[in-house]
């Protein structure tokens, strides 16, 4: 006899990975439920939003909601910079609540239900199903989409991240002195240790940020007052400030047991070097979605064991994260900035390729206005 859940599937997380996965799962035919803790998916953003390629590859994303930034503007400390890009690549930034409240639209066009204002607090796997407390419902299985502190972790014993980067940021409205082609990127040991500080002009306002290894306090306001005197940011106003913690240590182990996985964040599906997160929230919460479609429709395998061995494991990245947080000193940035050997790495880095011949205005000048 089977045993009757009022969902096939319940998502903790309505966001990048959580969304995609519930999309995905109810196109595929199950009854899906998201349980979001705050009022609106699109409040309280808390990334910068930059969607490479390859995610926007996997996700269709309304053009009305990006901006496509063709090239990397790569600085040293003493503000001596190069030019990095790769025809036919571009970053997207987004108005990422816009972004966040059409991934919420389509899934729930889609048929999945979402619950706002509602906080999972705790459950149990019993009887073939999962029994969650706040809100009580029971599922078939239950994926914890619920960001880098799991509380879905928590409840059912799964591993955490307990490596994090530290990011801060301050939005800038009427702030036009960063050539919005670029990805601004400043490389400075003693402002962002063991990262990057960066301008991002997305689509309504320009971002400004940094981020830190976790030891390290993020000194955002040192970092707008050094490069005052360049990008005049007082001339600008400040819209919005955020914060938030980005997992640096790889996937985290167990992410799955009996009814239950992790995705996106709270598996600890982040480059532990480039810190992005969204191109694999996007394309693991998609695969996740069909593999627990199959496990529950078709008596497929555990999802676990069908998208085990694609995840990625970041041998080189993290090895490389870990070079980073000793923070290379400012005068070896200062000296290579512009060299081949940087100019090789940081083309691979940012566009996996050696990136385009010529020069930046070159290419430009091919570009539609
Ligand atoms: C400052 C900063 C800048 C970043 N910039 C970029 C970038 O430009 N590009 C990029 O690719 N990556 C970036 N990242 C990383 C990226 O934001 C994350 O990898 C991505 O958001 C992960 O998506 P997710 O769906 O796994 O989780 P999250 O986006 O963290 O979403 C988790 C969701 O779960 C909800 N939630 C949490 N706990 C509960 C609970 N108990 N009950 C109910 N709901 C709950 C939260 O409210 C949230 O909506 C950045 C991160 C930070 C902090």
């Amino acid at each position: 006899m089977s045993v009757v859940a009022d969902y096939d599937l319940a998502i903790v997380g309505a966001s990048f990975a959580g969304l995609t996965a519930a999309r995905s799962a109810a196109l595929r035919g199950l009854k899906v439920v998201v349980i979001e803790a705050k009022k609106d998916p699109g409040a309280r953003i808390h990334t910068t939003g930059i969607v490479v390629r390859e995610a926007a590859e996997t996700v269709d994303i309304p053009h009305t909601v990006t901006r496509r930034v063709h090239g990397i503007r790569l600085y040293a400390p003493s503000t001596k910079h190069m030019d990095l890009f790769a025809p036919g690549y571009a970053f997207l930034t987004t108005d990422t609540a816009a972004l966040m409240r059409w991934l919420a639209d389509e899934a729930i066009r889609a048929g999945v239900k979402i619950l706002c204002d509602t906080r999972f607090t705790t459950g149990r796997y019993e009887g073939g199903l999962v029994h969650l407390e706040q809100p009580a419902i029971t599922a078939r299985y239950l994926l914890g989409c619920d960001g880098a502190k799991s509380q879905v972790a928590d409840a059912f014993g799964l591993a955490k991240n307990t490596k994090f980067l530290i990011g801060v940021e301050a939005e800038y409205a009427g702030l036009d002195s960063f050539d919005p082609r670029f990805l601004h990127c400043f490389l400075d040991s003693s402002i962002a240790p063991g990262y990057i500080a960066w301008a991002a002009p997305g689509p309504k306002v320009t971002q400004i940020g940094l981020a830190t290894k976790g030891d390290a306090k993020p000194a955002l306001q040192r970092f707008i007052d050094q490069t005052e005197a360049r990008f005049k940011y007082s001339k600008a106003e400040i819209v919005e400030r955020r914060s938030g913690v980005i997992p640096c240590g790889g996937l985290v182990r167990p992410y799955a047991t009996d009814g239950v996985m992790l995705m996106g964040d709270s598996a600890g599906l982040v480059s532990p070097l480039t810190a992005g997160g969204i191109k694999l929230s996007f394309e693991f919460g998609r695969r996740s979605a069909h593999a627990i479609a199959d496990h529950l429709l078709n008596a497929g395998p555990p999802p676990e064991q069908i998208i085990d061995s694609d995840l990625p494991r970041f041998r080189i990245k993290s090895a490389l994260r870990s070079a980073l947080s000793y923070g290379p000193p400012n005068w070896m940035y200062n000296l290579l900035i512009g060299t081949p050997p940087l100019r090789a790495l940081a083309q691979r880095l940012y566009f996996h390729r050696k990136g385009g011949g010529g020069s930046f205005e070159e290419f430009a000048g091919k570009l539609a206005d």
